[in-house]
């Protein structure tokens, strides 16, 4: 197949997809589904990680006053014909094998399980996530803003999962956004711990797509071929404290707001730079990372470019609070408006 015929095929797939539907002004641009976390016969409680992340973020930002429950957006679950967009055939049905999955999302014992027991309670809610992320594009760009309370595998590409991550919804959203919304310059922030290794290399050769990277170079996945495909890299090691952490985004905004010029912002808001995170190994306080989120909206809002925010990363039984307490921060500094004012409810 030449890439013509390949590009065709792509954006039939995009222009017949069901994910893309039309959300009522009622509703807040916040997408999050009951199907998005993860119970497993219990063996989730291996993995050091909180696998109900996603709903205890909605029940803070519910508890607060941020928003009401009816008001959130539900997702549809991604399809074949949506994971093809981007994914080879080769790698999806390689998921088929559960020793496959389970080296992915380092969870060994689902190993030991069949394919269609792993695909109900794995594959599924990853797959919601995934509907959550390409979604939130097109909120974005009606609303100004979206959050998808979950997404954000930046470690997957096109070939290859990894790293707890199983499709490349950050690849799919900016995908459909081109085809959809018809838009040829993205910029992807992205502030997990961790690099983003997945779209990078999915866009290493796409100009359309600008990508800032601030990570942390002594931690996984040391992809230096990857490495090489960041517009803007920004290395943060170990130990970076909240102050240093800080004054490199904003230099680091400034550079990018020089360098292009996109028509969506794809910010990944991993939570995993927190102090006492066993995997990112940095030292940032709670009240950093609000502060770093409302850095990136206030980026993205005073120009206005439309904003998608992907929690990604960050298990630690504390990162739902803190990732509820920013948006809610978010909120109270008008730079999203949730149609109710927290604390007055
Ligand atoms: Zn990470």
């Amino acid at each position: 197949m030449s890439s013509n015929d390949a590009e065709t095929v792509r954006r039939d797939r995009i222009l017949s997809s069901k994910l893309y539907f039309d959300v009522p002004s009622s509703k807040v641009p916040v997408i999050y589904s009951s199907s998005y976390n993860i119970s497993f016969l219990g063996i989730e409680k291996l993995h050091p990680f909180d696998s109900k992340k996603w709903g205890r973020v909605c029940q803070f930002l519910v508890a607060a006053g941020v928003i009401r429950k009816d008001q959130i957006i539900e997702p549809l679950e991604a399809k074949m014909n949506d994971l093809l967009v981007v994914h080879t055939e080769s790698y999806l049905n390689s998921l088929k094998n559960s020793l496959n999955v389970a080296k992915i999302i380092e969870v060994p014992p689902v190993a030991l399980f069949p394919h269609c027991i792993v695909k109900e309670k794995v594959e599924r809610p990853f797959r919601n996530q995934v509907g959550g992320s390409i979604l939130a594009a097109k909120v974005a760009k009606g609303r100004g803003w979206a959050i998808n309370v979950g997404g954000g595998f930046h470690h997957c590409s096109a070939e290859q999962g990894g790293g707890f991550c199983m499709y490349a919804d950050i690849t799919l959203c900016i995908h459909y956004a081109f085809v959809q919304l018809n838009i040829s310059s993205v910029m992807i922030i992205d502030l997990d711990a961790h690099q983003g290794n997945g779209h990078e290399k999915d866009f290493s050769h796409d100009s359309r797509v600008y990508i800032l990277d601030m990570f942390n170079p002594e931690i996984y996945p040391f992809d230096y071929e990857a490495r090489r495909c960041i517009n803007q890299k920004v290395e943060v090691v170990s130990g970076t404290t909240t102050s240093e952490y800080l004054k490199k985004l904003e230099e680091a905004l400034e550079v990018a707001s020089t360098s292009y010029d996109p028509e969506l912002i794809v910010y990944n808001a991993g939570t995993d730079i927190l102090d006492g995170d066993p995997l990112g190994l940095l030292k940032i306080s709670a009240d950093g990372i609000a502060r770093r989120d409302e850095k990136v909206f206030r980026f993205a809002r005073a120009r206005r470019i439309p904003i998608v925010m992907l929690t990604s990363g960050g298990y630690m039984k504390s990162s739902a609070k803190v990732i509820a307490d920013s948006i809610e921060n978010l909120s109270k500094q008008n730079l999203i408006d949730t149609g109710s004012t927290p604390g007055r409810m």
